[in-house]
C-alpha cells in the first residue's frame, strides 16, 4: 500500500466515524459494529430500531456535514479493557462489549516477550458526543474531511462478523474522496458501467442467451452475438495469416496423458472436465489447445529449414471453473480462445515475438484501443523459482531477450516480478476500456520447457537433433471475454464493420414494402448486413427501436426516394426526438450506389 492510499485511507475510515456519529443523532438506541475503510469509501454496520429507507441517506449526509463543519477533533483516550467494558457496557453497546471481551482474552494469551510490552490497553476515540472503540488512525478533526466530496450510496443486510446464525444488521455504504472532482468522476464511471453491463446489453440487442436445460456457464450465441464473433475471427485470422500463421483444427477430447506430459493435468487439478462412455472410453476435454498443437509439430520429421512453424486455431476449450456471475460471459465452462504457437529455432525466437506484438498492435489498433495501452514484462519470482519448470539458464536467455524487445520496439514495458507463466516469462499487454477500467487480455509466451517435455525436435544445420523453441500467443483471450470487453467499450453501438445488423430500411409505409426490398437486395448482394423494419407501428416508433437496437443506418424510403432511386440516410449518431418534421433536417438523402460505395468503404477502413 502506497503512502497515498493510506491518506485516503484514513479519511475513508474516519468518515465513517462521522456516519456513526450521525446515526446516533438520528437514533440514540442505535448499537454500533464496526466501520472500515473499504475500496473507493467505506462502511459501517448498525443496529437499529427499524429498517432504513433510501431518503434517510440524504438525511445522513445532512447530519453528517454539519459534523464535519462543527470540525470536532478526533481525541484518542487508552484505557483497560476492564475500563472500556464498564464504559460501553453503560452505553448499551453490545457489540463493542464483544470486541473488548476478545481483546482482553487475546491479550492474556500474549505470553511473548513482545507481547509484553504493548501496553495491553484498548483505545477508543471519541468526536464530539460519540465514543468509538477503535484501533485508528484518524485524521486530527472532522474538519479535514472535504464536506462534499462524499456520498451514502447503499443500504444492505450484513450479518454481525459474517456470521449467518448472529444477527442480521444494516450496513450503510459511503464512497469518500478527496476533491469533489474525484468523487463525480467516480460516480459518473459507476452511471457508465451499469449502462454498459454486458449481461443488461448483452440481452437488449440479443447477442447471447442460457438455458436451464443446457446448463449454467454454457452460453448459447444468438445469430447476432455469432455475427460478432465470427467477424472478429476473420478479422484476427487475416491479420495472423499475413503474420504467417496457418489455421489448423483439433479435437476437444485427448487421453490425459497429454496433460499429464504437458503439465497442465495437475496445474488445473479439479477443473479438468473428465470424458467416460459405457465402452470405456476415458479422456478430458481440453483446458488449453497448446499439446494438441505440440503432437501436430511431432507428426513429422522437421529440419531447420521448416522452422518457424506457425498454428492458430479458434477453438472452444473446458475448464470447470466455479460457477461465476449467473447469466453473463465473465466466467462460463466453456470459452472460445483464439490461440497460436509458433515453433522455431534459437535464433528466431525474437523475431517471432516481435511479429506477435505486432499482430497485436494491429488488431488493438484497428478496435481503437492501442493508444491506450502499457506492456508488463512478467517476470520470475526471483524468491521461489521453486513455482517454475524449465533451466534457469533459459529463463536468463528469455527475459534478457524480452527486455531487448521492448526497448527495441518501443513498448516501454514494466518489469513485474512474480507474474511470469509456469514455463517462461512474458510479454502482457494491458489497456484501459472506455470507462477507465484497466483489462488485461493478449499476451506473448516463451517457452523452452514444453518441447522438451514432449521430446519435440528437429534437426540443425549440422545434422543433430535438437528441441524448438515454442512461442505462445493469445490475442483476443477468449472470444467470450472479448465480447464483454466490446459490448461495455462501446455501450452496445459496435462499429459498422462489427455490427450484427449493418442497416435497417425502414418504408414510410407498407406502399413502399417493393422498394424496401430491392434496396435489401442490392445492399445484400454488396455483403452488407441488411434488415427490413416491417412492422405496423408508426415511423417514429421504428426509427426510435432501430436507435435502441444501435444499428449504425437507418435508410427511410418514401415517394420521393422511390422515384429518384435514393434514400434518406439516418445515422446512429443524431439522437434527436423522431418525430417527421425534425428528422427532416438530420438525414442525408442520396443515391443507393452512393450509399453503398460509402458504407463499403466504412467497413472495410473499420472505422
Ligand atoms: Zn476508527
Ligand atoms: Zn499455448
Amino acid at each position: 500500500m502506497n503512502k497515498s492510499q493510506t491518506n485516503l485511507d484514513i479519511l475513508r475510515h474516519s468518515t465513517s466515524h462521522v456516519l456513526a456519529s450521525a446515526v446516533l443523532q438520528m437514533f440514540p438506541e442505535a448499537k454500533f459494529a464496526i466501520g472500515p475503510a473499504i475500496e473507493n469509501g467505506f462502511y459501517y454496520d448498525f443496529d437499529l430500531p427499524r429498517t432504513l429507507i433510501p431518503e434517510d441517506l440524504e438525511i445522513l449526509e445532512e447530519k453528517m456535514r454539519a459534523i464535519i463543519k462543527a470540525n470536532h477533533p478526533f481525541e484518542r483516550a487508552e484505557i483497560s479493557p476492564e475500563e472500556a467494558m464498564k464504559k460501553f457496557k453503560k452505553l448499551k453497546q453490545a457489540y463493542k462489549v464483544e470486541l473488548i471481551k476478545e481483546l482482553h482474552l487475546s491479550f492474556l494469551e500474549t505470553k511473548s516477550p513482545i507481547g509484553d510490552l504493548v501496553s495491553k490497553k484498548v483505545t477508543v476515540y471519541k468526536i464530539g458526543s460519540f465514543v468509538d472503540l477503535c484501533s485508528g488512525p484518524h485524521l486530527d478533526s472532522t474538519g479535514e474531511i472535504p464536506f462534499d466530496a462524499f456520498k451514502l450510496t447503499k443500504i444492505s443486510g450484513a450479518y454481525w462478523r459474517g456470521n449467518e446464525k448472529n444477527k442480521m444488521l444494516q450496513r450503510i455504504y459511503g464512497v469518500a474522496f478527496e476533491t469533489k472532482k474525484e468523487l463525480n468522476e467516480y460516480l459518473h464511471m459507476l452511471e457508465e458501467a451499469e449502462k454498459r453491463d454486458h449481461k443488461k446489453l448483452g440481452k437488449e440487442l440479443d447477442l447471447f442467451c442460457f438455458s436451464d436445460l443446457v446448463g449454467p456457464g454454457l452460453p448459447l450465441f444468438t445469430p447476432k452475438g455469432t455475427t460478432i464473433i465470427e467477424e472478429l475471427k476473420k478479422e484476427v485470422e487475416k491479420i495472423c495469416r499475413h503474420y504467417g500463421f496457418e489455421k489448423v483444427s483439433a479435437p476437444a477430447l485427448a487421453r490425459i496423458e497429454l496433460f499429464e506430459t504437458s503439465g497442465h493435468a495437475k496445474k488445473f487439478g479439479d477443473e479438468l472436465f473428465h470424458v467416460t462412455s459405457d465402452k470405456k472410453h476415458n479422456f478430458v476435454l481440453k483446458p488449453v489447445q497448446c499439446p494438441h498443437h505440440t503432437q501436430l509439430y511431432a507428426s513429422k520429421t522437421r529440419s531447420y529449414k521448416d522452422l518457424p512453424i506457425r498454428y492458430m486455431e479458434s477453438d472452444k476449450m473446458y475448464r470447470a471453473e466455479k460457477t461465476g456471475e449467473v447469466g453473463g460471459l465473465s466466467r462460463v465452462y466453456a470459452i472460445t480462445v483464439e490461440d497460436g504457437h509458433s515453433f522455431c529455432r534459437v535464433d528466431q525466437v525474437k523475431n517471432e515475438i516481435k511479429n506477435m506484438v505486432n499482430i497485436i498492435k494491429d488488431l488493438y489498433s484497428s478496435i481503437g484501443l492501442w493508444d491506450n495501452h502499457w506492456v508488463s514484462l512478467s517476470v520470475r519470482d526471483y524468491d521461489h523459482p521453486e513455482k517454475y519448470i524449465g533451466e534457469s539458464s533459459d529463463w536468463d536467455t528469455c527475459e534478457k531477450m524480452l527486455q531487448e524487445i521492448s526497448d527495441e520496439m518501443g513498448l516501454d514495458a514494466k518489469k513485474q516480478e512474480g507474474e511470469a507463466a509456469l514455463y517462461g516469462p512474458k510479454l502482457d499487454f494491458m489497456f484501459k476500456d472506455a470507462i477507465g477500467k484497466e483489462i488485461q487480455i493478449p499476451t506473448v509466451q516463451v517457452d523452452f520447457a514444453t518441447p522438451k517435455r514432449f521430446g519435440l525436435e528437429y534437426i540443425n544445420e549440422k545434422g543433430e537433433k535438437v528441441p524448438p523453441v515454442m512461442v505462445h500467443r493469445a490475442i483476443l483471450g477468449s472470444y467470450e471475454r472479448f465480447l464483454v470487453l466490446l459490448i461495455e467499450h462501446y455501450a452496445g453501438a459496435f462499429p459498422t464493420w462489427l455490427s450484427p445488423v449493418q442497416v435497417e430500411i425502414i418504408p414510410v409505409s407498407e406502399k413502399f414494402n417493393p422498394y424496401a426490398e430491392k434496396i435489401n437486395n442490392q445492399l445484400s448482394a454488396s455483403n452488407i448486413r441488411v434488415k427490413i423494419s416491417k412492422e405496423s407501428a408508426t415511423l417514429g416508433k421504428r426509427i426510435r427501436e432501430a436507435e435502441k437496437q444501435k444499428i449504425p443506418y437507418m435508410l427511410v424510403v418514401g415517394e420521393k426516394e422511390e422515384t429518384n432511386n435514393s434514400v434518406a440516410v439516418r445515422s446512429r449518431k443524431e439522437k434527436e426526438p423522431a418525430d417527421a418534421k425534425a428528422m427532416a433536417g438530420k438525414q442525408e438523402v442520396m443515391r443507393v450506389e452512393k450509399f453503398i460505395e460509402k458504407i463499403l468503404e466504412e467497413i472495410k477502413k473499420k472505422s
